[in-house]
């Protein structure tokens, strides 16, 4: 069972912010911001490119509802889901970041990296 998996059943414990049937939101272990939660599907998907879209379509409330409770719907915040290797994915449940409480910045390239301009 995957780490997540784990969490979703109670074997590792995880701070909670919000829950219903299909969806959990939890704190991360490690956060990037002054407020970073998690938000997956209870159900295992591995990645966002396997996962169906009625799953996003039901999650995009239940992300709503998580900024709002976390008081971040006025301020702002920001979504990530990292996929596969180049997108940094480490754990292989899908989980979108939510990262708020703070201005943040947009650094998104590895600094030895170049970006390609298309226009
Ligand atoms: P990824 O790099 O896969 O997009 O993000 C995985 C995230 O899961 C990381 O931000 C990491 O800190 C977090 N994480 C890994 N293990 C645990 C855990 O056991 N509990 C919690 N709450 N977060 C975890
Ligand atoms: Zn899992």
């Amino acid at each position: 069972m995957c780490i997540f998996c784990k969490i979703v059943e109670g074997e590792i414990p995880a701070n909670k912010v919000l829950e219903n049937d299909e969806f959990l939101a939890f704190h991360d272990i490690s956060p990037k911001a002054p407020i970073h939660v998690l938000i997956i599907p209870k159900q295992h998907i591995e990645n966002f490119q396997s996962t169906p879209p009625e799953i996003m379509a039901k999650m995009t409330p239940f992300i709503q509802e998580v900024a709002k409770k976390l008081s971040l719907d006025k301020s702002g915040y920001r979504l990530i889901i990292n996929n596969g290797e180049d997108g940094g994915q480490e754990v292989m449940h899908l989980h979108v970041h939510l990262l708020g409480g703070a201005k943040l910045i947009w650094p998104h390239l590895a600094p030895d990296k170049e970006a390609k301009k298309y226009v």
